[in-house]
């Protein structure tokens, strides 16, 4: 298999230097023979005829044929050869002849400076181009063999579709994906796979560039979100776009892959675009191992800690409780008496308003308890809270192949309230929220957060496409324990409740079913929380 893709992957980078390769190798082939003909046939020339010009001038012919077989010393060689060839037909025509030796001399040494200047041309030639070459290959094994995935690609059509959006006076990309969502579908259309190296084969699990081609349109539209982000940045000029996704490889398996593009400054038109890609879905999976057992901890420590808390609770108030019976058990004996003994009725019923007061004392401790964990009241810019709390979840968004959509105002107030306490609301009607919409199918599972400026309060609004609450759901909603969910506590969001009470504020949900949820809370801007 890795032979056939680097047999395939071979062929296709070589492609385009075939022609070359081929014409060069043929000519290496006869020029050898040409080049010894033509320096016999100038040798002779010279040495034979009496012409009142530099023939040895023609050396430099043999010369620069030599670069097509020759190294750069080789080059050298055959400069040398030519010199001495000149040379020698200058001594064996006038070894007798001393007639115009001025101007014969002369022809000579032009000769000699002609060949000597092509001889030094032709070895600095060659010898860059022995540079240029080794180069080559150098690159040429980093991109085959690298462990980073590198696909090489032309976006001059996608720049292209972009500029004439642009010039048609769309003036953002949210705008271009309000106007033609269908958008991203035509960009396959638009941009070429040059290369491909055998790590991105691999990763893809394609056969060759040309499978691995096919397959574009799928990779484009898996994670329309990111694709959107893509698009974004090539709009804005930006230099490079990096994330991470969820794609299917060619036999349908799930890969997360964190993936880098690099849109050369040097190359406006973008017609060499490189993808670095990553498999990064070992990794993810051990991470999410990880996650998920640690909130499978957390869960059981939070069991655990509720079975702690009844068991003491209860037998805090079982005391009192008991005791108030056996008093008002005394006390109804005492009165149904032939004669009630009123003086033994009073002093039950005193002992029992003892009892209910310690009882009551007790549950005051509790709740003075709890409050010594109250809110940390500060400052807090909403919007921020809810992008550092979606970022938390973004595996789960990406896993859920949630398409995630923020509307934050500019101008949100800020709020006085418990920062940790406002990300756990956020968290839990987020989570939801993506656990609601697992159920639905994957190109309808959007969310959308909003924040909305009150006269006197921030306002979050969590939209999702889940399939909505049933009338019990939303009759039930923030009541303790109350969960549709096999592995659910039925808590989260009746600590939502009281966190947003406790900050004054309130919280709602509505839903039209089969058509998604919206939860909305308020903060009010002046509210000391606790
Ligand atoms: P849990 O998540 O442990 O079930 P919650 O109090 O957070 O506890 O939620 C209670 C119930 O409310 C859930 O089991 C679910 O039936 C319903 N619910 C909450 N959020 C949504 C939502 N966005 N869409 C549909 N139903 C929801």
């Amino acid at each position: 298999m890795t032979t056939t893709i680097s047999g395939s992957l071979e062929r296709v980078a070589m492609a385009g230097h075939m022609n070359a390769v081929t014409l060069g190798n043929r000519m290496s082939r006869f020029s050898p023979l040409a080049a010894i003909l033509i320096a016999s046939a100038v040798f002779l020339l010279d040495t034979l005829t009496t012409l009142d010009i530099a023939i040895a001038v023609l050396y430099v012919g043999v010369v620069l044929l030599a670069l097509n077989f020759a190294g750069p010393n080789g080059i050298v060689l055959v400069g040398a050869a030519c010199m001495g060839l000149t040379v020698l037909s200058f001594l064996i025509s006038h070894s007798d002849n001393l007639i115009e030796l001025e101007d014969s001399l002369a022809r000579c040494l032009v000769s000699l400076a002609a060949i000597a200047i092509t001889t030094l041309l032709g070895y600095r030639l060659k010898t860059s181009m022995n540079v240029l070459a080794e180069s080559e290959l150098r690159y040429r094994t980093i991109f085959l063999a690298t462990g980073v995935g590198i696909l090489q690609m032309d976006f001059s059509g996608l720049k292209d579709a972009i500029e004439k959006l642009k010039s048609d006076g769309i003036r953002d990309i949210d705008l271009a994906r309000k106007l033609d969502p269908g958008f991203l579908n035509k960009i396959p259309k638009t941009v070429r796979l040059i290369n491909a190296n055998e790590t991105a084969l691999k990763i893809f699990n394609a056969g060759d560039i040309h499978a691995l081609e096919r397959m574009l349109p799928t990779i484009i539209t898996a994670d329309m979100d990111k694709s959107w982000k893509f698009l974004a940045a090539i709009w804005a000029g930006s230099p490079s776009y990096e994330a991470e996704t969820v794609i299917n490889d060619a036999e349908g398996t799930q890969l997360t892959v964190l993936y880098n593009a690099a849109f050369p400054a040097d190359r406006p038109a973008l017609d060499m675009v490189l993808i670095s890609i990553m498999d990064v879905t070992a990794r993810r999976e051990t991470e999410n191992q990880l996650h998920s057992a640690r909130m499978e901890l957390t869960h059981v420590a939070r069991v655990a800690t509720l079975g702690e808390l009844t068991v003491s609770i209860a037998h805090e108030i079982n005391q009192p409780l008991a005791a108030m019976i056996t008093n008002g058990a005394a006390g109804l004996r005492w009165l149904k008496r032939a004669e009630p003994d009123l003086a033994k009725v009073q002093s039950s019923m005193e002992s029992m308003v003892a009892d209910a007061k310690r009882a009551s004392e007790i549950i005051k401790n509790l709740r003075a308890l709890s409050k010594k964990s109250s809110p940390v009241a500060s400052h807090v810019n909403l919007n921020d809270v809810l992008q550092e709390t979606v970022a938390l979840v973004q595996r789960e968004i990406d896993i859920n192949r949630v398409s995630l959509q923020f509307a934050l105002a500019a101008d949100l107030p800020q709020v006085c309230g418990d920062r940790v306490q406002l990300q756990q609301v956020i968290l839990n009607l987020v989570l939801n929220a993506i656990q609601a919409m697992s159920q639905t199918s994957e190109n309808i599972r959007n969310l959308l957060i909003e924040s909305i400026a009150h006269e006197r309060a921030a306002l979050v609004k969590i939209h999702d496409s889940g399939p909505g609450l049933t009338p019990e759901t939303r009759e039930k909603l923030f009541s303790p324990f109350y969960t549709t969910k096999p592995e659910g506590m039925g808590m989260g969001l009746s600590i939502c409740q009281s966190i947003v009470t406790a900050h004054g504020g309130s919280i709602t949900a509505n839903s039209l079913q089969g058509a998604g949820t919206t939860f909305e809370f308020t903060i009010p801007v002046k509210t000391e929380a606790g």
